[in-house]
């Protein structure tokens, strides 16, 4: 049986994971099931798959999970402190579907005790790429892409070089307001920000989507995935949903992946990998699809996209800086205090404020330097925020 744990269990994420976990109930052996809020989800999970321990990521919560679960012998554990705790114990693969920052300390843990760790959270790459990638190396363990696109591009490099590679094409369904004129976008709603036209997800990532800063955040995670350069990796319009990534080679040849806009298919990849298992996903007609369709993305209505190159250009401590500020810029929308293309503006006047001021974007990638920057940052947004409202 193989050991495994899931951090952000009761998310999209964490959801489809433990739908294909409970297809196959006699292989696997779950160790650490989280959550948030969602007690009942979580421990209703946590009962069925039989996990030794639930940790919820709030404090507050800890009373009602340990109701939940009396007389199970299912440990209960809330806070930060005892989400690092369950992700040290022994595992043999991890979910990584915590949203935000608050994933990399967990993913951190789990790489410290050489599990592979199939990551969704991108923005624990953003943040911290080299720390992720410099823990996984010295532990021997392994990091696999869960996000569709990097799950794509990593299936399109299966037995090639690196030295092949002359392009990565990340693909975006353009999301909510892709069709919507220009003029409308910076009165848009956190209503219309949050359902997306292809894919079924949590509520911050389809805001993302709209904003185009989770294609930002992906091109940011490509190249710290795949070490390619910069200039070589392009973001496309199309608005299908159905390719999810395209490799292009120097010869020319473009290696795409296909799919139904199903995220079981590149958990189920990551969850099987290196080998290929039946997956209970939709299998496309290509007779019925009929056409794909492209188009360049407009930087007017995605100003996120270009913020990206910034952050990859600046380097050093820039991806923590700009995945925070996102984050925090974020809250305020949803909290209705901030309009939605004012957060691409105060993402970059935080980006540019914290180049200017603190020497610290130079510091050495540390979690402890990662962390001070990440609070710095979302505390410049909150300085910020009000005179974008005002
Ligand atoms: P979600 O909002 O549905 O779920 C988030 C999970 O994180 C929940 O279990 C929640 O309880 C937990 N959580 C929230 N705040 C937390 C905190 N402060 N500390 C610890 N746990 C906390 O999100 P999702 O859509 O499942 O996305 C999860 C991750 O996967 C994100 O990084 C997202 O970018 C990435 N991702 C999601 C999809 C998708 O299809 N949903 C696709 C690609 C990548
Ligand atoms: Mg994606």
């Amino acid at each position: 049986m193989r050991k495994l744990s899931i951090f952000g269990a009761t998310g999209s994420i964490g959801q489809n994971t433990i739908d294909l976990i409970r297809r196959a109930p006699d292989a696997y052996d779950v160790v650490a099931l989280s959550g948030g809020t969602n007690i009942a989800q979580l421990s209703k999970n946590a009962i069925e798959l039989n996990a030794k321990i639930a940790v919820t990521a709030f404090p507050d919560q800890l009373d009602a999970l340990r109701d939940a679960l009396a007389g199970t012998g299912i440990e209960a554990a809330a806070g930060e402190a005892a989400l690092v705790e369950a992700a040290s114990r022994p595992a043999d693969w991890v979910m990584s579907a915590i949203v935000g920052a608050a994933g990399l300390k967990p993913g951190l843990a789990a790489l410290e005790q050489g599990a592979t760790l199939a990551l969704a959270n991108k923005e624990s790459l953003v943040c911290a790429g080299k720390l992720l990638m410099e823990t996984a190396q010295r532990n021997a363990a392994t990091v696999l892409p869960v996000d569709s696109e990097h799950s794509a591009i990593f299936q399109g490099l299966v037995g090639e070089d690196m030295e092949a590679v002359e392009r990565i094409i990340i693909t975006a369904s353009g999301g909510a307001f892709r069709d919507w004129p220009l003029d409308q976008l910076a009165a848009a709603t956190v209503e219309q920000a949050s359902s997306h036209p292809n894919w079924n997800m949590g509520q911050r990532i389809t805001i993302d989507s709209a904003s185009m800063f989770n294609k930002a955040l992906e091109v940011i995670e490509t190249r710290e995935f795949f070490g390619v350069r910069p200039e070589q990796i392009e973001v496309i319009v199309h608005p299908e949903s159905l390719i999810h990534s395209i490799v292009g080679f120097r010869d020319g040849a473009m290696m795409a992946h296909l799919g139904a806009p199903d995220m079981r298919h590149a958990i189920g990849y990551a969850l099987h990998w290196p080998q290929r298992q039946d997956l209970p996903v939709e299998r496309l007609d290509l007779a019925k699809v009929a056409s794909l369709t492209f188009k360049a993305p407009e930087a007017a209505r995605y100003p996120a996209l270009a913020l990206a190159y910034e952050v990859m250009e600046r380097g050093g401590l820039m991806g923590a800086v700009f995945n925070a500020a996102k984050e925090r810029a974020l809250d305020h929308f949803i909290a209705k205090k901030l309009g939605f293309l004012d957060m691409s503006h105060v993402v970059a006047a935080v980006m540019e404020r914290m180049d200017g001021e603190s020497g610290l974007i130079d510091a050495p990638m540390t979690l402890d330097n990662v962390l001070r920057i990440d609070h710095l940052a979302r505390r410049a947004v909150d300085d910020l925020a009000p005179e974008r409202i005002g």
